[in-house]
């Protein structure tokens, strides 16, 4: 394990994850957005993973850009349909889902790479620490979010990204095990 990683052995219930949802949770559908539940496909694995980060953390909460709102492709209640779906589906072992629902142009401080969601976590679960969180995501805003936090960054896939990660994953999956055999 590297220096980097190091921070791996201390994660305990009193650490929070953070977790993007698309191509994360489940498969990102590319230039477009997920916006039935028909569309919602866990990735393989995940339900098992969530499993096990319940007993790892303290909180485990969903932070995602949603800008198909924004753009009128979908609407809240489609997305309050697909996330009742997800936390029925995942066990309920989401503690809350904090969601973006606004245009890239308007770089709102909810969006990611902004920490607003992070800010408002905070502000609902006054226990959780950013030193003592981990962002898992599949992109470079989401790297960034984590990074600018204060939290320790994992990403998931082989993609580029453009803010460095304190950690590579082919999965969320390969995550969970790896904190379990550790
Ligand atoms: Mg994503």
């Amino acid at each position: 394990m590297s220096e980097k990683t190091l921070f791996f052995n201390h994660i305990n219930t009193s650490w929070t994850l953070f977790l993007d949802r698309d191509g994360v949770i489940n498969q990102r559908i590319y230039d477009g957005y997920v916006r039935s539940i028909e569309e919602f496909v866990l990735i393989a694995g995940v339900k098992e993973a969530l499993g096990i980060f319940r007993s790892v953390f303290g909180r485990i909460i969903v932070v995602t850009n949603q800008q198909g709102i924004g753009k009128g492709l979908m609407t809240e209640s489609d997305l309050k349909s697909i996330h009742d779906y997800m936390l029925k589906e995942l066990n309920y072992t989401i503690d809350r889902i904090y969601y973006a629902p606004y245009l890239v142009a308007d770089n709102h401080p909810f969006r990611k790479p902004n920490i607003g969601m992070a800010e408002a976590a905070q502000k609902d679960f006054s226990d959780i620490d950013f030193q003592k969180s981990i962002m898992v995501g599949d992109s470079s805003s989401d790297m960034a979010f984590g990074r600018k936090a204060g939290m320790k960054t994992v990403f998931v896939g082989n993609e580029e990204t453009h803010t460095q990660p304190d950690m590579y994953v082919n999965s969320l999956y390969e995550f969970a095990c790896m904190l379990k055999n550790r």
